[in-house]
């Protein structure tokens, strides 16, 4: 395949070495001008020895996104072939008997750079914010219809970084009709996810094991679920016998939801369950009570690495309110989304706070997103997620 050659600088070919998937403008000696955004092409160094294969956006920062190191690629169906393997995939990781929704493309984990899929029973959800995929959405609209069988694709592109690929927001039913509150299932629950007004695609599949895991923690205790959205962990707790469960979201319509949610799987009046409309920050200031297990699942404070001073704040703030409330020999669950917060000062963060409040915590365990999303080992940025379970042993309180 005789494709053109982005060349990259002699000094910085070990940025592509190290198998990181992005190459930024800065790092380019020469773009050949028939390449348009969204193009394929090969990138090579000076000498024209061919490093990667990629996608190509002259406009953009991030100039290069590698699509594959392999000597012997072939752009042809490209989308096609790579959806084909993630159904596969996600077939044997995920088991129908747990769920039905599921991420099936996460992006360059999947070898699709600026692409999210996500299933809902058979409805696909999809975010695009490359110029690669929106040049080649037909393709895409036809491979998903085809190997992973759904009924509609509803496309939600409204992320400001798509301004950065020269992108246009973007809101709309790409195939089949609208579909309002889809049925998904997850470990016995029954949840309705609104893809076109409920946050992220929909409903926040990244957390499945981690909601899982409150059902196995929650037998006698009282359970504070700060940053609600729909009652996932909350139904998880009732399920797993708490004693009492308080959710509390900002959002009128998730608290809504929440109580539907409640009501169509038979839990109402199985347990005490608070759900309360309020800022989290402003209730655990407020709040005289204790709990003996905590959630905190904000959502991400840090979008941006310029943001890392202010986020890292409130952060602090965060989990310090979360401590104060947490009954001594508590669990807390603690949770970042941000992509650019590091592992490091997560966990740096964690460790202030538990200074300040004078809590002796110990780690538990340590997580990441479900299986389904998964992320190169050499692509950091890709690990948004990351969770502590934390539990205080204060011997001699
Ligand atoms: N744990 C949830 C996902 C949480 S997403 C799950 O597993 O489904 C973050 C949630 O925080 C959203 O529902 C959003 O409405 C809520 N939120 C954002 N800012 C908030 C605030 N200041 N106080 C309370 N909730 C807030």
């Amino acid at each position: 395949m005789n494709l053109l050659h982005l060349i990259i600088k002699k000094e910085k070919k070990s940025l592509i070495q190290k198998r990181h998937p992005w190459i930024y403008s800065g790092a380019i000696k020469h773009i050949p001008k028939e390449l348009k955004q969204g193009d394929v092409c090969a990138l090579a160094c000076e000498q024209g020895n061919i490093l990667a294969y990629g996608a190509v956006n002259p406009k953009a920062s991030i100039v290069f996104r590698v699509l594959s190191f392999e000597a012997n690629f072939d752009p042809s169906h490209l989308i096609e072939k790579r959806i084909i393997k993630a159904v596969k995939e996600r077939r044997d990781l995920i088991s129908k008997d747990t769920t039905n929704a599921y991420r099936l493309i996460n992006a360059e984990a999947d070898g699709l750079p600026g692409l999210i899929v996500d299933i809902y029973s058979d409805v696909a959800a999809i975010q695009i914010s490359t110029a690669f995929i929106d040049k080649n959405k037909q393709e895409l609209i036809d491979a998903i219809v085809k190997h992973a069988k759904i009924k509609a694709i509803y496309e939600k592109s409204t992320a400001k970084s798509r301004s950065l690929e020269g992108l246009e927001s973007f809101a709309g039913w790409l195939y089949g009709n609208e579909q309002k509150d889809i049925s998904i299932y997850e470990n016995g629950l029954t949840y309705q996810v609104d893809v076109i007004s409920g946050q992220k695609t929909g409903f926040f599949l990244d957390q499945r094991q981690m909601r899982f895991l409150v059902r196995t923690l929650s037998m006698g205790q009282s359970v504070l679920n700060c940053f609600s959205y729909t009652g996932g962990f909350s139904l998880n707790a009732i399920i797993g016998g708490a004693r009492s469960v308080t959710s509390v979201d900002s959002s009128e319509s998730a608290s809504e939801k929440t109580k539907l949610h409640e009501q169509i799987n038979n839990l109402t009046g199985k347990t005490d369950h608070k759900i309360i409309c309020a800022d989290a920050f402003k209730f655990l200031k407020e709040t005289n009570e204790t709990f003996d297990l905590i959630i905190l699942d904000p959502p991400p404070f840090v979008k941006k690495s310029q943001d890392i001073t202010k986020g890292f704040k409130h952060y602090l703030e965060l989990n310090r309110l979360g401590m104060n409330a947490l009954k001594p020999s508590g669990m807390l669950l603690t949770f970042s989304c941000s992509p650019f917060f590091s592992e490091e000062d997560f966990l740096k963060m964690i460790s202030m706070a538990a200074a300040l409040e004078s809590r002796s915590l110990r780690v538990i365990s340590n997580h990441l997103h479900g299986y389904d999303h998964p992320v190169l080992i050499n692509h950091p940025e890709g690990k948004y997620l990351k969770g502590y379970v934390l539990k205080e042993q204060n011997y001699d309180r």
